[in-house]
């Protein structure tokens, strides 16, 4: 336990506005802190507790889901980066909460280490895509929260709990997924693998072949996943390339954008013409994104996937035929996370996108209403329609979680109003 926290009082600065990547969460926070060390981390909270204010963290603020709002303190971590120590036989490094993913994997590869997955961007903050289960794809890979294997969080009170995997499986399985509601990551120690280099393929193909080769292409490559497009224009919203070059199918409309990666022996090369490209596995992963687009995301049993595809797709043919953001579908090992939207269930992920200044909600809505039979779980980080009435149903450790949470945040002082209606 810290002896600094409590006993050192601090001034906490001037609030202000705060608005999330893509613009669709603002709020005013009373006061904001930017803590260069955990000890002065440790001292704001404790300092936010003594003036009995709530307290939320903000990572890189990719989340488009409330999750970062607080009217009391709000923390960034901007001035908490970089690597703080590895261990190389056990091939488990520590940074500091605020260092981006795309930082941790330039990091990483001067080590000759990789991160195991990642997802399509590597812009946020370690701790941020800890907090919300980010994940990328590959049938027998886990979301990030499942490579954390030991964490430093300061609670409530500003004292530290420094917690181990192997010494603390339960609350590790708390924390791994906790949405920023069982203190604050001062440092995560990351189980992170050999270096490796991945060689990428993509290609654009009709629906219906798609739906035959998935389970083939799932289990085939250690990553697929795929874009559904319903019209052409659908690919320019998420700044996807034109494959018709390398296309089995004429069409544009009602086509997936196929991608497949693979380990690889083979040196970094690029060939644009055939979009196959060869580099190391963190230079691969990440893909780019404007912010144009509002999201929701739900995972659901893998054994469904296709079916539910099917039902949102005919749902956009006919029903919201102006809906035409890609409908994106992935896929993630089941884990042991309590909060983790692939607890014990190998799933895929399907998200829908609605445009800033549309009204998409009846859209999300019956996107909801389709998936939510097959017991889907939201995606912290992105919109979603469940309610606290939910949760035990989707969750079978949310009992276990939430006298975690207790013991942990007596007072619910990293509870905002978002997470009050889920946990409160
Ligand atoms: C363009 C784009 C692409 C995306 N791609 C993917 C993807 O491929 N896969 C996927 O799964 N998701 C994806 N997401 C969602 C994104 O990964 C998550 O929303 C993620 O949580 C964002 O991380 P962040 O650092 O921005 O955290 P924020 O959104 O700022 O915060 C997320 C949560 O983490 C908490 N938090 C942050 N720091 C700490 C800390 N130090 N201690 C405790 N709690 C903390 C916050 O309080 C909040 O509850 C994407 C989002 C966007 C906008």
């Amino acid at each position: 336990m810290s002896e600094t926290s409590q006993s050192t009082p601090v001034r906490l600065g001037a609030g202000g506005h705060w608005r999330n990547w893509v613009g669709n969460q603002s709020f005013v926070a009373r006061h904001k802190g930017e803590p260069a060390s955990e000890d002065e981390l440790a001292a704001m909270v404790a300092q936010a507790a003594r003036a009995n204010l709530p307290v939320r963290v903000a990572g890189s603020g990719h989340s488009f889901t409330p999750v970062v709002a607080t009217s009391g303190l709000l923390l960034s971590l901007k001035a908490m980066q970089g690597v703080v120590g590895a261990d190389l036989t056990r091939k488990r490094v520590t940074v500091r909460a605020g260092t981006r993913i795309g930082d941790i994997g330039r990091a990483l590869k001067g080590m000759g280490l990789s991160l195991a997955n990642q997802g399509d961007i590597d812009a946020q903050a370690i701790a941020g895509a800890l907090s919300t289960g980010t994940h990328g794809t590959g049938i027998t890979l886990g979301c990030l929260s499942t490579q954390a294997v030991g964490m430093r969080l300061v609670k409530a009170d500003g004292d530290i709990l420094d917690l181990d995997i192997d010494a603390d499986p339960e609350t590790m399985a708390a924390a791994q997924v906790a949405v920023g509601m069982l203190g604050v990551m001062s440092t995560v120690t990351l189980q992170v693998v050999d270096a490796y280099n991945l060689e990428e393929k993509q290609w654009r193909d009709d629906f219906e072949a798609c739906m035959e080769s998935h389970d083939q292409l799932a289990a085939g490559n250690r990553h697929f996943g795929f874009f559904w497009c319903p019209v052409p224009e659908s690919r320019h919203l998420y700044c996807l390339p034109d494959l018709a070059a390398v296309s089995p199918t004429r069409r544009e409309h009602d086509v997936c954008e196929m991608k497949v990666m693979n380990v690889t022996d083979a040196a970094p090369f690029a060939n644009e013409a055939t979009f196959e490209r060869v580099a190391y596995s963190s230079e691969i992963y990440p893909i780019e994104y404007v912010p144009n687009f509002h999201e929701l995301e739900y995972a659901i049993p893998v054994e469904h996937g296709k079916e539910a595809l099917r039902q949102v797709r005919a749902l956009m043919l006919t029903k919201h035929t102006n809906c035409i953001y890609p409908v994106e579908y992935r896929f993630v090992a089941g884990d042991s996370g309590m909060l983790s939207p692939y607890y014990r269930r190998a799933s895929v992920t399907i998200s829908v996108s609605g445009g800033p200044g549309v009204d998409y909600w009846s859209y999300l809505t019956d996107v909801d209403a389709i998936l939510r039979p097959y017991g889907a779980r939201p995606h912290w980080g992105k919109l979603h329609f469940n309610a606290r009435e939910d949760m035990p149903a989707l969750y079978p450790r949310y009992e276990a979680f939430q006298a975690i949470r207790r013991r942990l945040d007596p007072e619910d002082r990293f509870l905002n109003d978002h997470l009050r209606g889920l946990f409160g």
